[in-house]
């Protein structure tokens, strides 16, 4: 069975096809333009799907070493993301999948995140039923109770910043480039965790807040600015050290408890979030302290890619489970 998987939910043009549960071809069309802007502007995004989706299916396509007549189902990122950017992939993928009058199935992008666990790939286990999926990226922070491929529950999420945007909200703070979130890690790695101290938010049971961690970076910068105008330069490593620090205890703080309370201790993590070398560290030290299993997909697959639509295609597909021709995109789509 061969899938075409199309992802466009915000500035990354992606496709990608997939034989069985094998990756075939995964191609991606990164937006640098936004880089100038320090963040996604949604109508540039638009513009440069438009531009790219052609291309980039072509391509995927010629890499897989297959034509469009050989595909079985074409599957698409309904939602979440930006409007604008959701539209161009839904009707392209709606078009060809009429064109080529074969089934059309829409994928949840944040499902996807999580399933991308489920491509077949050399030296990665998949985890077993139930698991904790944990999805850390730019838009979202989710803790996700999966009893099976589309059983799952959220049962935790931040109630204001997403994770990544507290990375690279931070980042703009430290006068860093956008995004952020890689090079706070990298320079995490150089500094002293405990040189300063940010509280953590106080927030009950499961779920997140992020915007608070940004306030108190930003009036301790400020503080400290005061007397040494030098202050970021001279301590850069050891402020973003500290700011890792503590948001890897935010992390682990929600993951404890969500294990508590659930009993499920095979925790699978996704999004772009998940490079995070102290995260993934922490998530290691988890297995011998609290006895963990700990699943972290093949780096390609935790930011946005269309290899996970693709999976999610073929899981979906070998259900029967068909989109109608007039579905329609969904920005605030659920899991
Ligand atoms: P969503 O899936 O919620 O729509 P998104 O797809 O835009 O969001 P991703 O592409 O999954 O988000 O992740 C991008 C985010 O990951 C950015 O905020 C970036 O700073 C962050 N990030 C990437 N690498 C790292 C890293 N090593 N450490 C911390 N953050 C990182
Ligand atoms: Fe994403």
């Amino acid at each position: 069975i061969y899938i075409l998987g199309i992802e466009s939910s915000c500035d990354d043009t992606a496709a990608s096809v997939i034989h069985n549960g094998k990756i075939l071809s995964n191609v991606i069309a990164n937006q640098k333009i936004h880089e100038a802007y320090g963040g996604v502007v949604p109508e540039l995004a638009s513009r440069a799907h438009q531009q790219n989706i052609v291309p980039v299916v072509d391509q995927a396509l010629k890499q897989a070493g297959i034509t469009k007549e050989d595909l079985h189902a074409i599957a698409f990122t309904r939602g979440p993301g930006l409007m604008g950017s959701l539209l161009v992939g839904t009707s392209f993928a709606k078009s060809l999948a009429y064109g080529l009058n074969i089934p059309l199935i829409d994928v949840n992008h944040m499902q996807a995140h999580i399933l991308a666990h489920f491509i077949d790939e050399d030296g990665f286990e998949k985890p077993p039923f139930p698991f904790l999926g944990m999805t850390i990226s730019g838009g979202h922070t989710q803790i996700v109770k999966v009893d099976n491929y589309f059983d799952m529950d959220v049962i935790g999420e931040t109630i204001d910043d997403a994770i990544g945007e507290a990375y690279d909200k931070s980042g703009k703070i430290l006068g860093l480039g956008y995004p952020a979130g890689p090079e706070i890690d990298k320079r995490a790695q150089l500094g002293n965790p405990k040189a300063f101290k940010f509280t953590k938010p106080k927030v009950d049971g499961l779920n997140f807040s992020f915007s608070g961690l940004k306030t108190a970076i930003l009036y301790f910068i400020q503080k400290e600015i005061k007397s040494n105008p030098n202050f970021i330069s001279e301590h850069l490593n050891d402020i973003c050290a500290s700011i890792q620090y503590t948001i890897i205890g935010i992390v682990i703080d929600k993951l404890k408890l969500a294990a508590k309370q659930t009993g499920i201790k095979h925790i699978a993590i996704g999004g772009g979030v998940s490079a995070n070398s102290g995260i993934r560290n922490a998530l290691k030290e988890g297995e011998n302290k609290f006895g963990w299993t700990t699943y972290v997909p093949k780096f390609e697959f935790t930011t946005d890619n269309a290899a996970m639509i693709a999976i999610v295609g073929y899981l979906k597909y070998l259900e029967g489970n068909f989109a109608k021709q007039d579905v329609t995109a969904s920005a605030r789509l659920k899991i």
